[in-house]
């Protein structure tokens, strides 16, 4: 044994050869610090080892390395001056691997992901078995590779291709690696070992030039100015498009491998560290990062409540085949659970099965699935008109029109046809729960699941707890919602549950500035420019329908009359009345139509400028943001206060995944903490006299007065 570690040990393999496996005790293989630790010292005895000829890196799990260890980040980048003397000290062990005196390949199996890909880089050869999924998604977390990504990446696969990887953070299969040259060779998993050791004697024998091939990586980037301002003009043009100006790591990733490009390895390793350490210390970082962990402690939540579920879902039913009962019965059966579908018209059927061969059709045509897997789904959606068919599944959910009457008479009648133990749920968006659990018998066997539009795309599902939910029904759902790939946030019931409730009082504020006058797509352009929302709220009010949303201002109101009031006056309002109803109409706050290449668009509508008595009044970008982004991060602390959701946490993700809140502000609460708790309090005490939901609430102000932080 040459070395022994907590997760990595060195051994003689062969003659001559070692080999340096990352095997971490009880969990993936990572670089936490110890690793880190472990792994500089690991090399160090490697160095000095004698009679030896090649080293192989392999792992002893079905993942190679999944990156640096996320969980530390926060408390690592906390302070600015440790996080240079880490990233420094860290980079130059994956210098010590390179600089061996003997040839080395890494074997790659499962995710190379960040410094796992980082590792591999520093080996000389890469052998991937078919599992292999590599890749630098730094950017992803507002950060760019910290281990030499960014330095030896573009010595090796070429700039081009290294600043998309890197620019994108996107995962590639072990054969997309092969083609770009990152991967030497692909082979099937139980070959791989040997195969690396195969490449290794290659090496050893002098029939690969393993010099030449390390050499490139120590020197400048072999690449003409002309070549190389090309790509880089390029790679800027593509960021500034896709990523925008919001995202500052991407950016940060083309300046260091330009600024690395023209030098050796220890000054452009300085290049990456510098720049690595300022995206440590943004705004965009914290969020991003926050955004993980949120992620993180939601998914374990999850997981820790299907261990506790005592039914597995194996089979469901969807009641009501519309625009939510067809996408949730193809999400059911997409993800393996089959479904009947039931409706009381057999167009709605028909519909429903014709939406779901349309997705999947386009799934057949981008290559992500074949025929034979779209057979599959569509042949595990049962459509029926009749309620018999219904009777043996083990979730029934129901999603028929947002009727009460409507929706009470159909789970009173289902309750009698399935089994005893059946879960019962509704898709109702505005419906107390406990109100409609008075339907039922046995209401502790039903509970809310609020999926949001397009449910194939839309990643988050609402579990809602009424008062007589027992734990084994929300567990049971939770897994099933886990099950279809979703992310489950529990709630309790209140009008608008979290998502809802928590949107509507940033519509009454942007309806607020719409009454006064103000133009409502200037107020788009800043919420979508500024804020960075994907649409700002005239337009994401014609997105959800214009009648949709003046029916929920109602429940709105009934729920909380003097906070949300309804105003038969406001923008909403009028032009439901008008039938201006989005773009379900094709009319609503803008036109939509068709443009000359056939491509939907969006038009400015004089008309209703002209309705809303549009003056024209001007907002600053900051009046626009506080009046809008006030009322909802007031009524998020009201959820987290009311016990509605039970962490901020969980409520930034809720507004992530079901609002698309920007990603670089980490969610409500997020910007809550960014903006800093005194700071906000002081903007809405500005505008405290527009009405009760711009008035911060008690905890709040002591929160700020300890100086206390949500995510603690
Ligand atoms: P929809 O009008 O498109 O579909 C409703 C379907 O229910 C129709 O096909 C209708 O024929 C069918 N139906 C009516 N009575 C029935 C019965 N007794 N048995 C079986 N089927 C019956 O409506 P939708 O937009 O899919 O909404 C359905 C539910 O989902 C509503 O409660 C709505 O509030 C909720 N929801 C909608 C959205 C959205 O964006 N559309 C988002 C989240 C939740």
């Amino acid at each position: 044994m040459i070395y022994q570690g907590d997760s990595i040990r060195v051994e003689f393999v062969s003659d001559g050869i070692a080999e340096l496996q990352f095997a971490a005790a009880g969990s993936v293989n990572k670089f936490d610090q110890k690793t880190l630790e472990e792994f500089s010292q690991a090399l160090a005895k490697l160095a000095e080892t004698k009679d030896l000829s090649g080293v192989i890196v392999t792992s002893s799990k079905p993942t190679f390395i999944v990156g640096a260890d996320i969980t530390e980040f926060q408390t690592l980048f906390a302070d600015v001056e440790h996080t240079k003397q880490w990233v420094h000290k860290a980079s130059r062990v994956f210098d010590q691997l390179e600089d061996l005196p003997v040839p080395t390949v890494a074997a790659v199996t499962g995710f190379a992901l960040g410094g796992g890909c980082e590792a591999t880089l520093a080996c000389d050869y890469r052998v991937a078995d078919t599992t292999a999924t590599i890749g630098l998604p730094e950017v992803k977390l507002g950060l760019i590779p910290g281990f030499g990504g960014t330095m030896r990446l573009p010595r090796i696969i070429g700039p081009d291709n290294a600043l998309e990887w890197i620019t994108t953070g996107k995962n590639n299969s072990a054969v997309d690696a092969q083609k770009v040259g990152l991967v030497d060779a692909v082979v099937a998993p139980e070959k791989l070992r040997d195969a690396a050791l195969d490449m290794v004697q290659q090496a050893i024998d002098g029939d690969l030039d393993w010099r030449a091939k390390r050499q490139p990586k120590l020197d400048p980037l072999q690449a003409n100015d002309t070549e190389l301002t090309m790509t880089m003009v390029t790679a800027k043009g593509m960021v500034a498009a896709k990523a925008g100006k919001h995202y500052p790591a991407p950016h940060a990733a083309i300046k260091a491998i330009e600024d690395g490009a023209r030098s050796h390895r220890e000054e452009a390793l300085n290049a990456e560290n510098e720049a690595f350490v300022g995206l440590t210390q943004t705004d965009a970082c914290h969020a991003q990062v926050g955004i993980f962990m949120a992620d993180q402690f939601v998914k374990g939540k999850a997981k820790k409540a299907a261990k506790q579920a005592s039914k597995e879902i194996k089979t469901a039913a969807v009641l009501g085949a519309g625009i939510m009962g067809g996408g949730i019965a193809y999400q059911s059966a997409y993800k393996g659970v089959p479904v009947v579908m039931k409706d009381i018209r057999q167009e709605a059927l028909d519909q429903g099965m014709g939406e779901a061969s349309k997705i999947l059709g386009k799934m057949v045509e981008r290559g992500k699935i074949d025929h034979k897997k779209m057979a599959k789904v569509l042949s595990s959606i049962t459509p029926t008109l009749l309620d018999d068919a219904v009777k043996n599944v083990d979730i029934v959910v129901e999603a028929v029109v947002e009727n009460p009457d409507v929706k009470g008479k159909v789970l009173a009648q289902m309750e009698d046809v399935v089994a005893d133990d059946a879960i019962i749920v509704s898709n109702t968006s505005t419906i107390s729960i406990d109100r409609l659990a008075k339907n039922l018998k046995d209401p502790s066997r039903f509970c809310g699941m609020h999926f949001f539009n397009p449910v194939h795309k839309m990643p988050l599902v609402e579990v809602i707890r009424g008062e007589k939910t027992s734990d084994e029904t929300v567990a049971a759902v939770v897994a099933y919602a886990s099950r279809m790939g979703k992310t489950a946030i529990v709630v309790n019931d209140c009008p608008g549950f979290l998502v809802n409730r928590v949107l509507f009082p940033y519509l009454a504020g942007f309806a607020g500035m719409v009454d006064e006058g103000a133009d409502f797509a200037a107020i788009d352009k800043v919420m979508e420019r500024q804020f960075g929302w994907p649409m700002g709220p005239a337009y994401l009010s014609d997105v959800v329908g214009i009648d949709t949303a003046d029916h929920c201002t109602e429940v709105m109101a009934d729920g909380f009359p003097s906070r949300m009031p309804r105003d038969t006056n406001s923008a909403i309002a009028k032009l439901a009345a008008a039938e201006r109803y989005g773009q379900k109409n094709g009319k609503g706050f803008y036109n939509y139509g068709v443009d000359k290449k056939g491509r939907p668009s969006k038009e400015k509508a004089p008309e209703v400028y002209e309705m809303l008595d549009i003056t024209g009044k001007e907002f600053s970008a900051d009046e626009i943001i506080h009046r809008t982004m006030v009322p909802m991060v007031n009524e998020c602390v009201r959820c987290l206060e009311e016990g509605i959701v039970s962490s901020a946490a969980e409520c930034d993700i809720s507004l992530l995944y079901g609002l698309g809140f920007p990603p670089f502000r980490g969610g409500p609460f997020r910007y809550l903490e960014t903006l800093g708790l005194a700071k906000f309090i002081e903007i809405a005490d500005k505008y405290a006299h527009l009405g009760e939901m711009y008035q911060v609430t008690d905890g709040l102000r002591e929160m700020a007065k300890a100086n206390k932080s949500y995510f603690a």
